[in-house]
């Protein structure tokens, strides 16, 4: 059982008066974390420390401020297999997975600790007796906001990029999550001067708490609706807003495709961290030609799966994050139904403790359903069969999200038309999952704003400012 505490102005252990939440275990509903519960007031002191603290982390050298998020990936490092159980204890990824997440979260620290003292402006060409450069600066103070489905990952990417551009931090991890925030945020302030990080807990109250307070920067990774309250929030503060939301994927399944293959692409991108991950496959429009023999690999390999505890060694689908949320994912499933979809496999509660849920595939579906259209975060697969490629492209791109997109197909020019006519953040073809170290997320329209990840993250918790310099007098120096 984790007792997490809050980290205010250096202090562990300050406030949380707002009452205390017990996060359970969604393979078993045992009790894993108890989480004190901050007040308005306590994120407003917390504020204002980080305040206090932040002229003096601005003023430090960037290269002292790298060598620090080196130390912080060195200590997160030596608690991987800490954190892995915590991950996977609060919201049931499967150990394997969450360790994965973990390592992916040190190697972005490492990445930005190395990447960030090379940053530079521009110098300008001006008068000749002038100097003229742009050079970038941290923004002040910074609130992250994080949520459950892959929190390590996701909270090193913002605070790492945040802390080492010079930034300090207020950090509340999402209230499903809540010691594997704290057991990172321990590690860090190992290797930070007091007052740079901090940590506050509980739940939406505090995130709309935080995001309302007198911050230069609200980083927010979590649902569509969330980021448009916080967007409205710091409208009214003048905070810079960066927002990683929602989305309903597109998986494009095109005529002359192996159909083996491309149902094991689905169901990892459909399936794995149990539909739980923001780039996960929502939604697939697949080739008259292909789809009964697609259709039925992946109803195969959906039944197929490996169903435990996240901590059982070999489970490959956990349960989902909570029973609520698992209401979430059968409702519109059920709704489908109601409509015409037919369930092909899965899409039964089972009976039992914790929240799982099976992988399910449901064909005969439309574009125009609330399943197809909205985004699920489960492990459902919802198939619409199409006739041509134009059809799948137009309907891919009709969506009020714009996060990803993946194309499975041979032809090169069914490829290029997907990357440049998909209005999407990010194209994959031929892979559900993967790309180069250093790749940027710049989700669109009801995903978000801002880069997410990337060096291009760098500069978003940065200021460009313009530097002109004369001579005194107009003179010579
Ligand atoms: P969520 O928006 O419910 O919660 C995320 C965080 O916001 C939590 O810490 C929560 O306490 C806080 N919060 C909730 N209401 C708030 C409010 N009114 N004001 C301020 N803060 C508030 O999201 P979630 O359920 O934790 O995460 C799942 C969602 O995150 C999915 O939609 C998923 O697609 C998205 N996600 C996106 C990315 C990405 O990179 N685009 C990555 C991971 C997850």
């Amino acid at each position: 059982m984790y007792t997490v505490a809050q980290l205010v102005g250096g202090v562990w252990g300050a406030g949380g008066d707002g009452g205390e939440l017990v996060v359970r275990d969604p393979a078993d509903d045992a009790p894993v974390s108890t989480v004190p519960v901050a007040t308005a007031d306590e994120v407003g002191k917390a504020t204002q420390a980080a305040r206090n603290a932040a002229s003096q982390w601005a003023a430090t050298a960037p290269a002292e401020r790298a060598a620090a998020l080196h130390r912080a990936a060195d200590a997160v490092e030596a608690v991987i297999e800490e954190l892995a159980a915590a991950v996977s204890a609060e919201m049931g990824k499967p150990l394997a997975d969450a360790r994965g997440g973990v390592e992916a979260g040190i190697g972005t620290l490492r990445q930005y600790a190395e990447l960030a003292p090379l940053r530079g402006g521009r110098t300008l060409n001006g008068e000749t007796e002038a100097l003229d450069f742009l050079t970038p600066q941290p923004r002040g103070v910074v609130a992250a906001i994080t949520p459950w489905n892959d929190p390590v990952a996701v909270s090193c990417g913002l605070l790492g990029a945040a802390l080492v551009t010079g930034n300090v931090v207020l950090y509340k991890p999402s209230e499903r999550t809540p010691a594997t925030g704290w057991l990172l945020a321990r590690a860090l302030d190992q290797a930070l001067p007091a007052g740079v990080l901090s940590l506050l807990t509980g739940g939406p109250e505090v995130g709309a708490a935080l995001a309302a307070q007198d911050v230069d920067v609200v980083a927010h990774v979590g649902s569509t609706a969330t980021g448009r309250a916080i967007a409205a929030a710091a409208a009214r503060t003048g905070a810079k807003v960066l927002l990683e939301n929602g989305g309903s994927d597109p998986l494009i399944v095109d005529a002359g495709v192996d159909p083996e293959w491309a149902a094991e692409q689905a169901a990892l991108g459909a399936f794995a961290n149990a539909g739980q991950i923001c780039v996960a496959v929502e939604r697939l429009y697949v080739h008259r030609e292909v789809a009964d023999d697609f259709v039925a690999a992946l109803v195969r390999r959906a039944a197929a799966l490996r169903v435990g505890p996240g901590r059982d060694p070999g489970t490959e689908l956990g349960p989902l994050v909570d029973r609520r949320h698992r209401d979430h994912v059968h409702g519109q499933v059920a709704a489908a139904v109601a409509d015409g979809a037919r369930v092909r496999v899965g899409g039964e509660v089972p009976d039992g403790p914790g929240a799982f849920y099976p992988a399910t595939v449901v064909t005969d579906c439309r574009h125009d359903m609330p399943l197809v259209r909205e985004e699920t975060f489960g492990p459902v697969a919802p198939v619409v069969v199409v006739d041509s490629f134009d059809e799948a492209l137009r309907c891919a791109a009709d969506s009020p999200y714009g996060l990803a997109a993946t194309v499975l197909t041979p032809s090169m020019s069914h490829a290029q038309r997907a990357w440049r006519e998909l209005p999407v953040g990010t194209v994959k073809v031929n892979a559900v999952f993967g790309g180069a170290p250093g790749g940027a997320a710049h989700p669109r329209r009801a995903s978000g704003q801002g880069f997410g990840y990337g060096p291009e993250l760098l500069d978003e918790f940065t200021a460009t400012k313009a530097v002109h310099i004369e001579a005194p007098g107009g003179g010579h120096w």
